[in-house]
């Protein structure tokens, strides 16, 4: 079973979804391949605990910020396992940071915090709280995705009911983003600090006594999970291997997030085979002739200095990334001595795509 999951995970290793594991003994591809499939075929059962189905379960996160008419994105907080609703708000509002509550929050930082793009998002939260009202050691890997797939189909209708709407889970301008008020170390085979699951959903798994992982690696953790989910961006961790080792490796979007030479992206028009007879300092060249930031090279500061990095999508070679330590190349909270931020290059692609859906 496990060899069988290991080879799906190999041919899907370029990802729409990604999952971050804390303290895993198994292969990231392993759990990442497992987590998607339990989801997936988990929508739709029912379980008695979840949902209120009387009454409006969903309120704005923000007095005075959603547009409903409006087209934007609308990102659903499902709160699971919390003892009570400020506790769970306060985490949410921590994440969005709207009102500066805290300085790592997703609208404290470009282009995320600019009025234009600002405006592409509606939040809401959902006040019923999922319970499990399990022991934590009697969990399985499926139980909290039972219970809150549910809750967010009932915030989804909750929502259409109130407003007249007709926003559909699995459509463009829904999402949810799940907070789990556990420890995952105390879950038997859990453990997950993270994940996005393309546009349909983001989690985390998190408490106070979490003693591996802080709050503020929490909220870092989840402005990741975000930035994977909104605008679609990859991971910029490097791994092992080289990115031609992937056999999608020349089709595949890097939506300006990345160069890879040779690829139908690169418009400097050579092969793979002919790149990979340059010598070094000739790769670098071509590269640096190349790359689509090539006019932003030099910009910034620390770590957020745009240049030329080699390593990507969980591969060390041949393919570049424009920073040495983004956003998307910490997903376990932030590094020390990193700037904290994407880099001005990754900032225009991630505006570019978010004002390209909701931009009015
Ligand atoms: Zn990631």
């Amino acid at each position: 079973m496990e060899d069988t999951i290991s080879r799906q995970a190999a041919s899907a290793s370029l990802v729409v979804f990604t999952v971050h594991k804390v303290a895993t003994k198994r292969s990231a591809p392993f759990v990442l391949i497992l987590i998607a499939v339990l989801f997936f075929s988990l929508s739709g059962i029912a379980a008695a605990e979840a949902g209120g189905k009387a009454g409006f379960i969903v309120e704005p996160l923000y007095p005075s910020h959603n547009d409903i008419r409006a087209h934007r994105l609308n990102i659903v907080f499902i709160g699971s396992e919390y003892e009570n609703f400020s506790t769970f708000k306060k985490i949410a509002c921590d994440i969005i940071a709207l009102n500066q509550e805290n300085r790592l929050g997703l609208l404290q930082l470009r282009p995320f915090s600019e009025p234009s793009v600002k405006r592409c998002f509606n939040f809401w939260i959902c006040r019923t709280i999922g319970k499990s009202g399990k022991p934590y050691r009697e969990y399985r890997n499926n139980g909290e995705w039972e219970i809150t797939s549910l809750l967010f189909n009932d915030a989804v209708q909750d929502l259409n009911r109130h407003y007249g709407t007709s926003l559909v889970r699995g459509g463009r301008k829904v999402m949810g983003v799940l907070l789990v008020n556990a420890n995952p170390q105390n879950i038997p085979g859990y453990g997950y600090g993270g994940g996005s699951f393309g546009r349909d959903l983001t989690f985390t798994v998190w408490d106070a006594k979490n003693p591996w992982f802080s709050h503020d690696d929490m909220v870092v953790t989840h402005v990741h999970e975000l930035v994977h989910s909104i605008p679609e961006l990859y991971d910029e961790t490097s791994g092992s291997g080289t990115v031609y080792d992937n056999p999608g490796w020349k089709s595949f979007d890097y939506r300006d997030q990345f160069f890879v030479p040779g690829s139908n992206s690169d418009r400097g028009g050579i092969s793979k085979e002919k790149f990979l007879r340059l010598g070094e300092r000739e790769k670098e060249e071509y590269v640096k002739k190349n790359v689509p930031w090539k006019a932003y090279i030099g910009k910034g500061d620390g770590t957020l200095k745009v240049g030329i990095y080699e390593g990507g999508l969980g591969k060390s070679r041949y393919i570049y990334r424009s920073t040495k330590n983004s956003l998307m190349n910490y997903p376990y909270g932030l590094k020390p001595g990193s700037t904290l931020g994407f880099g001005v290059w990754v900032e225009n692609v991630i505006r570019t795509r978010i004002l390209r859906e909701f931009g009015s």
